[in-house]
């Protein structure tokens, strides 16, 4: 399937060293891509990159606190400097943000995961964007939402929040990019366990259980394909569309 290919292609991903975005970068190194991740944890991305490299492909980490806009711009640099372009992204890191309710939420709370979930996708975005025009070449953005960013989920309402702002600006950059040949899609998984939800209480794990068609929660492996369709030439006609993941979480009747 050639459509698939991603041989000569760079991708970034942020958020790579663990987790769902691990899992994405697993799959387009396995369909030929060179592969950047950014993280903060060093001894996660050297763990990454061992386990990608095991693959064979070409693929280098970067230390990046996403929601500082200077680390955004000087990990950009680093990551131009060691495979000269990407065409791919996957604005993929993110995190749970305050718990309870809005009107107990601070300032700082409310903030800081409009920084994590938001903000540090627009700033890494802003980047391979300005590079892809310059460069005139085609360009994949994606980024991670969630079903939270479909379904209410009350006492996280900044996650909520963050994840349907994304969807916002994966359609508005749909448009803005469509004739730069630049395709912006979002993927929207459900519950999948990682070290972001393995803490989730036993009440919700169950009813997240009791609403998934299948009766299972979704495994890292799931996240593989659809990264790569996302990535290739295989989703050129797609743009500004939301992928759900969430075996059928979000059409079950409850
Ligand atoms: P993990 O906690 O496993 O991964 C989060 C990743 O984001 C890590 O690689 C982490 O690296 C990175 N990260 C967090 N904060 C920062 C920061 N400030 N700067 C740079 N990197 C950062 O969680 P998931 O894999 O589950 O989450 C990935 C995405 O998937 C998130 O956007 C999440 O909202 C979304 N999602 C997850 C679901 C799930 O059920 N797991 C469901 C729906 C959506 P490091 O620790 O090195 O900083």
């Amino acid at each position: 399937m050639e459509q698939f290919n991603l041989k000569g292609k760079v991708a970034l991903v942020t958020g790579g060293n663990g987790g769902i975005g691990l899992a994405y970068a697993t799959g387009l190194v396995k369909a030929g891509a060179k592969v950047a991740i950014w993280g903060r944890n060093m001894e996660k991305n050297k763990d990454a990159i061992q386990s990608l490299k095991d693959l064979g492909s070409e693929v280098a980490a970067f230390v990046c606190d996403l929601t500082d806009i200077n680390q955004v711009d000087s990990s950009f640099e680093a990551t131009m400097k060691e495979f000269g372009q990407v065409d791919i992204c996957f604005a993929n890191a993110g995190g749970g943000g305050p718990k309870g309710m809005l009107h107990k939420t601070s300032d700082e709370d409310w903030n800081g995961i409009l920084n994590l979930n938001l903000n540090s996708v627009v700033y890494t975005y802003r980047k391979v964007i300005a590079q892809l025009i310059e460069r005139k070449a085609p360009g994949k953005l994606i980024v991670t939402s969630s079903i939270a960013g479909l379904i209410g989920m009350g006492y996280a309402s900044g996650y909520s929040t963050t994840k349907a702002a994304v969807l916002g600006l994966t359609r508005a950059l749909a448009v803005e990019l469509g004739r730069n040949n630049i395709q912006v899609n979002a993927i929207l998984p459900g519950y999948i366990e990682t070290e972001l939800s393995i803490n989730t209480p036993p009440s919700f794990k169950e009813a997240v259980l009791r609403r998934s068609c299948s009766g299972t929660f979704g495994t890292l492996d799931q996240m593989e394909g659809v990264a790569v369709f996302l990535a290739s030439s295989a989703s050129d006609f797609m743009t500004g569309q939301s992928i759900i993941l969430d075996g059928g979480h979000t059409i079950h009747p409850g």
